[in-house]
């Protein structure tokens, strides 16, 4: 059954308590937040003990004062504790809100800063959903049950010793014998909100399956029709439904089991100190006020008990969440960039800020790391690769490129192509062998170097949401309208775009969904040439493109190749007949190299790929013209 559930974690048995002290520290800089926060936790402990004290002290004062009594100064205290307690309100709801929000913007912008850097190969055996999960329900939870946990923690505990203190103070002998309830007291709450907390999480679970069981019933209707399966959907239902249903008794039996005790509880530290008090009272050494008092607190340690077990009990809930999300935080990069490339480019900044306007050569002709800016040429030398699964998808792979040229890759799916561009592109590196950037190493060369100097198009060009014009200045967020109309122009995207309802304020909706393939493709030329990369990669469309925006594009890809080192994929062959080079990868080797001609006079693979392609392509236009 394709589930829309979302498994809920294990729940962890022990509390790491490293760990949610590592996750708060990532509160800490919210101290403006805190502070107040705890400031509130600690007044509202104190106003709870306090009206007690102040019930204790009228009831004394109206028996020793009679009906003359004035009353007035408790019924002051009274309304001012109350006061207190509303502002402490507001600020607790005011600041847990404000941490628990920032919290989860910092740790999510951490998360999505971390996912950016990595490599990838990391992304190969990670599934989208899982990234997603991390993103948003692991950091919510998280920050949620920090802000909120702290609360209450600071609560609990302040509360506690408030309630154990003035228990003392007033008595400490009758105190003593009061708190001896808090420790059954505390391991029965954390018995059961464990198993309160684990039932809760299988009621969920069912819900969602049976959510799940519905959304698929309702959308399958006809396929259930006709394969009969009817009856055998409703036992599968049915049994989910009752599932869910014993779940649901059990956690009401288990909180109807649960209260029930720790008031008895509550009430047999009550009822111990109105015996034991009780005595003292009658013989006159203890208040009546003080009894009453006395009677109240034993009756309030179940509160905080309760409050710290229930927080303690969703931290182990929490904590899978909290692990994974320190874990992808403290994940590496497993490429970037080595710390000898880091010294060579902290030394060279360097070195700029000492000499500056000396006459030296101007920045841009050098690299972050000093090295030459300008790629002349790139060579694979004897590169072996294998992805973190799977087997070796490309064997001893050698080949030399320099600026102008264009190196065309067909060939079969599967063979390697995609792998080969992703290792020009530093997505992955060699397991085997070197590429170099003008004869050395691109190891040692900066990664983010190397990356600004890649223009890629894909074969579904994405395109964000938003103008042509935004779209375009990707490329280079400092351009002017007018070096973007140019860079239009030039890959022939102009004439289209000036024809749209709004010309270059025309939104191109959802992932360029109102343009067609082609125009998302001479959209995404213009957004590459704005960047003017010095390498240029393309997975060509295999989509149908009308003969006619072919041509442009055709054209528009002239004036990128022009001067550059390009690769591209084809699957038109129709595309690359000017490539320098056209290279057929099959199973990871070069099968065959030549120019387009050199290729259909041997007459080997290429040639039978291309004369089966033209034959298609004079076929569908026979019969296109037949219609
Ligand atoms: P092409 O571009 O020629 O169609 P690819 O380079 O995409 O070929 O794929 C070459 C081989 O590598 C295929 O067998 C493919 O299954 C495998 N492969 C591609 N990407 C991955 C990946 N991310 N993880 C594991 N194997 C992969």
């Amino acid at each position: 059954m394709s589930s829309a559930a979302q498994p809920e974690d294990d729940f962890k048995a022990k509390l790491d308590t490293g760990l949610w002290w590592k996750l708060f520290q990532r509160a800490l800089h919210l101290k403006r937040f805190l502070i107040p926060l705890a400031t509130a936790a600690l007044l509202l402990a104190i106003c709870d003990a306090a009206f007690a004290h102040v019930t204790r002290w009228t009831i004394d004062a109206v028996i020793a004062g009679g009906s003359g009594t004035n009353l007035m100064p408790y019924i002051s205290g009274y309304i001012a504790l109350t006061l207190v307690f509303c502002v402490c309100v507001w600020v607790f709801i005011d600041c847990a809100g404000a941490i628990s929000n920032h919290l989860s913007h910092d740790i999510r912008s951490a998360s999505f800063d971390r996912l950016q850097a990595l490599e990838f190969g990391f992304y190969d055996t990670r599934p989208v959903g899982w990234l997603i999960t991390r993103l948003t329900s692991d950091c919510d939870r998280l920050a949620r049950v920090i802000a909120w946990g702290f609360l209450d923690i600071v609560w609990g505990l302040a509360y506690l010793t408030m309630i154990a203190v003035s228990l003392l103070i007033m008595n400490w002998r009758l105190g003593l014998i009061v708190i001896s309830v808090v420790p059954p007291l505390a391991l029965i709450s954390k018995f059961f909100q464990r198993r309160i907390l684990l039932s809760a999480r299988e009621i969920r679970k069912y819900n969602s399956q049976i959510t799940a069981s519905f959304n698929e019933s309702i959308q399958g209707i006809r396929t259930t029709r006709t394969l009969v399966r009817e009856a055998e959907n409703l036992r599968e239902f049915q049994g989910l439904s009752t599932q869910m249903f014993i779940a649901a008794v059990t956690n009401a039996k288990q909180s109807a089991i649960y209260y029930p005790i720790v008031m008895t509880i509550g009430s047999l530290g009550a009822g111990l100190a109105l015996w034991r008090g009780g005595l003292l009272t009658s013989a006159g050494e203890m208040s009546v006020g003080t009894l009453v008092a006395f009677i109240n607190f034993a009756g309030q340690f179940f509160f905080p008990i309760n409050q710290l077990a229930n927080k303690l009990t969703e931290m182990q809930g929490a904590q899978a969440a909290g692990e994974r999300v320190m874990g992808l935080l403290a994940t590496e990069p497993a490429i970037q960039d080595s710390p000898a490339v880091r010294q060579r480019v902290e030394a060279f900044a360097e070195r700029q800020r000492q000499t500056p306007g000396n006459g030296s050569p101007a920045p841009a002709d050098f690299a972050p790391d000093g090295g030459p800016a300008r790629v002349s040429e790139i060579e694979f030398r004897h590169v072996a690769f294998r992805y973190s699964t799977g087997p070796q998808v490309l064997h001893d792979f050698s080949l030399k490129v320099r600026a102008g040229e264009t190196i065309a890759l067909v060939g079969p799916s599967g063979g390697g192509k995609s792998t080969l561009v992703s290792l020009v592109c530093r997505f992955y590196e060699p397991t085997e062998g070197q590429v170099l950037i003008d004869g050395i190493e691109y190891r040692e060369r900066p990664l983010g170097w190397l990356q600004s100097q890649l223009g890629i198009v894909l074969q579904t060009p994405h395109l964000f949401k938003g103008t042509v014009r935004e779209n375009i200045r990707y490329g280079r967020l400092n351009a002017t309208d007018a070096e973007i109309e140019e860079a239009a122009r030039r890959v022939n995207a102009h004439e289209f775009i000036t024809a749209l309802d709004q010309g270059y304020e025309s939104p191109v909706g959802e992932a360029g969904n109102r343009l067609s393939t082609g125009q998302r493709q001479l959209v995404s030329f213009a957004r590459a040439l704005l960047a003017n990369p010095q390498i240029f990669v393309m997975d060509e469309a295999t989509s149908s493109i009308d003969t006619e925006t072919e041509q442009l594009i055709q054209r528009g890809l002239e004036t990128i190749f022009a001067g550059r080192i390009s690769f591209v994929i084809a699957h038109r062959l129709s595309t690359i007949r000017g490539a320098t080079r056209i290279l057929v990868i099959s199973k990871g080797r070069i099968e065959e190299a030549g120019t387009h001609e050199e290729l259909l006079k041997r007459r080997g693979h290429y040639y039978d790929l291309y004369t089966s392609q033209f034959r298609a392509e004079r076929e569908s236009s026979v019969l296109a013209s037949g219609t």
